[in-house]
């Protein structure tokens, strides 16, 4: 893959109006960004693909959206409370605090020795209600996955869904990182999109590969590069205590080859675990006659923010154009923030912004998502539009209205990438852009 800076992306960014660092005019606050018009538009867009593509679309799949705040107890059955830690050391030096398996024996900032290695619980603590006493204590979710299994029981009284079925879920969730770092792949505020996949205990290792191929389709329907992603098996002494097998699959990002998405087969660990600390039947019975039995899950679990930086390392070009350099966002047309721009050629004729105004809502009635621009010259309109990541422009001259009759009610529509230009007939844009 060529190579891609970050600071090219993270000022591209913030220029052009899709991430900002959180809180910035006071400082920022670590581990938190902010996205932006554009911004918000590309998250969207990869938040519906996955919904539709793993909600909506399948008939074995229900979707749902749980509180973030929970009943502490459920973290206490979960194993968060006493395990979801990472080993953290500090400099004895200058102080400073790392993942001890990010580092090595020294420093990495001013080659100090580090103290004894310690574990730091990454959940954000909370008070709920207006007393501080212990039982008011609870924690923002560390993940989604928590709240589909405290509703395992109410999604299959309600809904009834036939074995195997799925619960999939969109939502933030905190985790109190050591070292936030590489702009928006490790945060402290981030969102996730997971499943809870659950199936008889025989047919793990199926259900387990048709994930990792669904996983390999959702990753070529987002634009990121597929020779990019690598997939690690995790090894057997490296797995959490309950998972029998593990995916990692890791793509590599300007600053190095990462965890983007994960798949893991986690037994009836979880069901078991809220089961016997609550009391509740998490089982199925799907048989009369048979017993219930509590089902094992395949988890696949997708990082929005991380999938946002991989589709934007992945759409991130420099090319010429013209004879002039160029940097944009090559996004396929499902992720693009903007579908379509529409100008008039000139913004000082009434004529031209009129028409090109009706052909802008025509458009947006059935794509939202189309942009109205009249600033500056059409060469500075294609060069802000590139940037982000416009598949086309389309323009409104003189001969749309027929100044020479043969051309009337045609637009030129402009490519992003090759840049060329072609005439057609206000008809056709609907199909162009979809
Ligand atoms: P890492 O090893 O990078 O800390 P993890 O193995 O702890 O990640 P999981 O607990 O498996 O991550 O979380 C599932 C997914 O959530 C990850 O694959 C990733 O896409 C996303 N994710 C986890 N932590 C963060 C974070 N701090 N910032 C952004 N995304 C995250």
């Amino acid at each position: 893959m060529s190579e891609v800076s970050m600071e090219k992306i993270i000022s591209l960014c913030k220029r052009r109006g899709f991430i900002f660092q959180g809180s910035e005019i006071y400082g920022g606050l670590a581990g938190t960004w902010d996205y932006g018009p554009y911004g918000i538009e590309l998250k969207n867009n990869i938040k519906q693909l996955w919904w539709r593509m793993f909600v909506q679309d399948r008939d074995d799949m229900v979707g749902l959206d749980a509180a973030i705040l929970m009943n502490p107890r459920a973290w206490e059955a979960s194993g968060h409370v006493s395990g979801f830690s990472d080993p953290l050391v500090e400099c004895k030096k200058c102080k400073k605090r790392f993942r001890a398996d990010h580092v090595g024996d020294k420093c990495p900032e001013c080659e100090g020795e580090f103290g004894a290695v310690r574990q730091f619980n990454m959940m954000f603590k909370t008070q709920i209600g207006a007393t501080e006493d212990e039982s008011s204590v609870t924690y923002l979710r560390p993940e989604t996955a928590g709240g589909i299994f405290v509703n395992f029981k109410n999604v299959v009284d309600s809904v009834h869904p036939k074995m195997p079925f799925g619960i999939g879920q969109i939502g933030k969730a905190f985790r109190n990182e050591i070292a936030p770092r590489d702009f928006i792949f490790r945060v402290r505020e981030l969102e996730q999109m997971e499943i809870e996949y659950f199936v008889r205990a025989e047919e793990w290792e199926k259900s387990f590969e048709e994930w990792r191929q669904n996983v390999h389709a959702f990753i070529d329907a987002t634009g990121i590069k597929s020779e990019g992603v690598h997939e690690l098996d995790v090894a057997p002494e490296d797995l959490a205590h309950y998972s029998k097998r593990t995916i990692d699959f890791e793509f590599d990002f300007p600053f190095g080859r990462k965890e983007l998405f994960g798949l893991a087969y986690r037994t009836d660990f979880d069901l078991s675990a809220h089961s016997a600390a609550s009391g509740a039947k998490l089982v199925i019975q799907d048989e009369e006659g048979k017993p219930p039995f509590t089902p094992h899950v395949i988890e696949p679990s997708f990082g929005v923010d991380r999938t946002v930086l991989a589709v934007l390392a992945s759409a991130y070009t420099e090319d010429e154009l013209g004879g002039e350099p160029r940097a944009y966002l090559r996004f396929n047309k499902t992720v693009a923030p903007i579908k379509a721009a529409v100008f008039p050629l000139l913004k000082n004729k009434p004529e031209l912004v009129e028409k090109a105004r009706e052909v802008y809502l025509m458009l947006k009635k059935t794509t939202p998502q189309i942009m109205w621009d009249d600033n500056g010259n059409i060469g500075k309109r294609y060069r802000r539009q590139d940037e982000i990541g416009t598949p086309v422009c389309i323009t409104i001259d003189f001969d749309t209205l027929g100044e020479n009759p043969s051309l009337k009610d045609t637009v030129t529509v402009r490519d992003r990438d090759t840049g060329e230009q072609k005439r057609v007939a206000i008809g056709e844009l609907t199909d162009i852009i979809s």
